[in-house]
């Protein structure tokens, strides 16, 4: 039987995603190799109520030592690789993998890469705060692939903050909100976004292709599937 690599999956952020992943990679998993073949995976999967707070504290450092802590623990189990399934947490990504060995895949890397294989060169952002807002994650978009980056106007990022976390990560998902993410998407590209980015682990449980134009870019599927092709290519330390 073809062995494949370990993958190690910081989680929890929220859970409602954290699940979305480890269904996806499953899946993918069985359909690439078939029948009884899943995923070799460890997850550390945090209490979003403790990260959350660090957040919205500006506590930045904390939360970057609490991912630190977490990656360690996926290393020392034998992990190969390791994904932050939160876009927001990418933030100390530079940070977290300089604590270990083992690589991370970068939730933007699969996401541009399959944003510029169609040409794509103007692209809408939703997310967090943090990640519509703060360099890292538009900053990344923008200088290593080359990206143009549209995020909302302030009124409409406030709203979808606030729908992540008073109703996504909380497992609602509202027939109002995913009206007022579609209104988001229109004036995106009333702007001139050609594609958006659902850059929030979450928003694939309320917004699907036909509340959008454009195509999106779900970057939980893409991620998910990317540690998947990059687990089929190795074979695991622990073999
Ligand atoms: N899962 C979300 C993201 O992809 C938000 C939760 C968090 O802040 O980690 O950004």
């Amino acid at each position: 039987m073809s062995q494949q690599g370990v993958i190690g999956l910081i989680g929890g952020m929220s859970w409602e995603s954290s699940a979305e992943y480890y269904r996806i990679i499953n899946q993918v998993v069985r359909s690439r190799l078939g029948g009884l073949r899943s995923a070799r995976c460890l997850m550390w999967s945090f209490d979003f109520g403790e990260i959350e707070a660090l957040q919205h504290a500006g506590r930045w450092d904390d939360a970057t030592a609490l991912m630190i802590d977490a990656v360690k623990r996926l290393e020392r189990g034998g992990a190969n690789f390791f994904l932050i399934c939160t876009n927001t947490m990418h933030r100390m990504a530079d940070q977290v993998q300089s604590a270990v060995h083992i690589p991370l895949l970068h939730i933007v890397d699969p996401t541009a890469e399959r944003i510029k294989a169609q040409d794509i060169k103007r692209i809408g952002l939703l997310g967090t705060a943090f990640t519509m807002e703060q360099e890292f994650y538009k900053g990344r978009l923008q200088h290593r692939f080359g990206l143009d980056v549209l995020i909302p106007e302030a009124d409409d990022r406030a709203t979808v903050h606030r729908i992540i976390y008073d109703e996504l990560v909380q497992g609602r998902a509202e027939p109002t909100s995913r009206s007022a993410y579609r209104a988001v998407i229109a004036r995106l590209v009333e702007r001139g976004a050609e594609a958006i980015i659902l850059g929030c682990t979450e928003i694939m449980l309320l917004v699907k292709p036909e509340d959008s134009p454009v195509p999106l870019f779900d970057t939980t599927g893409i991620h998910a599937e990317a540690a998947v092709d990059r687990a089929l290519s190795l074979v695991s330390v622990t073999d």
